[in-house]
């Protein structure tokens, strides 16, 4: 039954407040919470642990304050003072210099341009500070803002921001056009969110044919790309592109999730490729976990495992 439960139920579950307050008593509960094996911690000090920990193996690494679809202007504001908080901290931890956001966390849903404020804000002590900031891609109906605000952003000399497009969704290419003229940096992914099949391609088929097509694209014309996959397929597609087309390991980098696929993190390393590993923290953790069970099923067992042990 477990493994009948698809993307879209979990994402329905990711909407319920009685299995988020459940889980909020076991989750992060000490170092055998279920969600730690995904999220970092609840507080700046885990994260940077963990960042230091991911360095120290000879990864890269981005912080990512969890938190997503906030109720209030008031709301948006305290999320956006938490990372202008965050990147003192990771300037004297002396770890690397990059961090992810997501504009519903800074006010998309109130209005565009209390969202475009705020990552105004934030890009302007990212730029003073040397960081670069990767704007998450959230649903269809947040992706033209998203790309507005970014371009608007970019055009008033915060050329320290990237974006994520996901090859899920049918504009994408399109999208692809847009932001390889600018010559933003862009991280490729297949996308975590159940979609119409008006907007977006339905089966893995699809969605991994439309992922090379881009791949193909943002390998020949990017700016240092970023390939966010753990599917071995797309994987082997980059370095067989990169291999013909002579293009050094150094021009991109893979990146993965905390958590996910630490061999095949380790094996790229190895092989000389730079992977980046994307450490969520935060006290909003639990729509971010509920779509990580959602990719695959088998993470339920891992999450039911944790709590029979307890
Ligand atoms: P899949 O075909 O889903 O999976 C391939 C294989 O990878 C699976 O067979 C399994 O072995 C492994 N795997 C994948 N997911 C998991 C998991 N949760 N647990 C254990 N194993 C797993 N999505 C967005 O919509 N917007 C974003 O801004 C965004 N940012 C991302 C940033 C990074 C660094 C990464 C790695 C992903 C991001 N995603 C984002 C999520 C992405 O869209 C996919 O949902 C996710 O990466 C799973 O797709 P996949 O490419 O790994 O391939």
């Amino acid at each position: 039954m477990i493994d009948a439960l698809s993307k879209a139920a979990f994402g329905t579950l990711a909407g319920s407040t009685t299995l988020k307050r459940l889980a909020s008593r076991y989750g992060m509960r000490g170092d055998g919470g279920f969600a730690r094996r995904f999220v970092a911690g609840e507080h700046i000090d885990e994260a940077i642990a963990a960042a230091r920990s991911v360095e120290a193996q000879g990864l890269s690494q981005t912080l990512d304050l969890l938190g997503e679809s906030v109720a209030s202007e008031v709301e948006a504001s305290a999320a956006t003072n938490a990372y202008l908080e965050m990147i003192p901290r990771i300037a004297e931890a002396a770890i690397g210099r990059n961090i992810s956001i997501k504009l519903t966390q800074l006010g998309l849903d109130q209005s565009p341009d209390i969202a475009g404020r705020h990552l105004g804000t934030i890009l302007a002590r990212a730029h003073d500070e040397a960081f670069f900031v990767r704007v998450d891609m959230e649903n269809s109906p947040y992706v033209e803002d998203t790309l507005t605000l970014v371009e608007a952003a970019w055009h008033e000399g915060l050329t320290n921001v990237g974006v994520v497009l996901q090859s899920a969704l049918k504009r994408s290419e399109s999208d692809l056009d847009r932001v390889l003229a600018l010559g933003m940096r862009v991280r490729l992914v297949k996308g975590a969110y159940k979609e119409p099949a008006s907007l977006a391609w339905q089966s893995k088929a699809d969605v991994d044919a439309a992922y090379v097509r881009m791949l193909e694209r943002l390998l020949a014309q990017g700016r240092f790309p970023a390939i966010a996959t753990h599917d071995p397929a797309m994987i082997a597609e980059t370095c067989r592109i990169a291999g013909t087309s002579g293009l050094a390991a150094s021009a991109f980098e893979f990146q993965m999730l905390y958590g996910v696929r630490r061999d095949l993190q380790a094996a790229l390393m190895r092989d000389g490729f730079g992977v980046r590993v994307y450490i969520p923290y935060g006290r909003e953790w639990f729509p971010y976990f509920m779509r990580r069970l959602g990719e695959r099923p088998a993470n339920v067992g891992f999450v039911l495992k944790s709590l029979v042990r307890d």
